[in-house]
């Protein structure tokens, strides 16, 4: 693993364990690295109103975003599973939305990397913010 993402990996390992899981017990940390360099993170935040939840990914691009930050570099996700877990539909939209089509989206359980995809290919022929606006 390569010193970048291994921070990152590092960054979303600590933060899982800050995830409120109490319903799914499945916990999800999440690191994001911005163009400007700085990491944010998130955990997955769960609701007893089950639909009011928020993925890890969710939390980490609102933290980013809620620093003035647009640009998501890399994404990197660590789950429970024991096998490859990757974001959820609604995730990959939201990650969409401050992606380029070569940001790096990493796939993690807490023993590794699983899978490594770019924006394009986790969510290929996307909507997006370019699509609103004018020509
Ligand atoms: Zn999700």
């Amino acid at each position: 693993m390569e010193d970048t993402t291994r921070a990152l990996f590092d960054a979303a390992l600590r933060v899982q364990e800050h995830a409120h899981a109490p319903y799914s017990n499945y916990h999800v940390g999440c690191s994001v690295l911005t163009s400007s360099g700085q990491i944010y993170v998130g955990a997955n935040i769960e609701n007893a109103a089950y639909p009011q939840g928020l993925c890890a990914e969710a939390t980490a691009l609102a933290v980013m975003a809620s620093h003035g930050e647009r640009q998501a570099q890399v994404v990197l996700t660590v789950c429970d599973s024991e096998g490859l877990a990757t974001s959820c539909g609604g995730c990959r939209q939201k990650i969409r939305e401050f992606a380029t089509s070569e940001t790096i989206i990493h796939a993690c359980s807490r023993n590794g990397l699983w899978a490594t995809y770019t924006m394009d290919g986790l969510l290929p022929d996307s909507f997006g913010p370019e699509h609103l606006s004018p020509e």
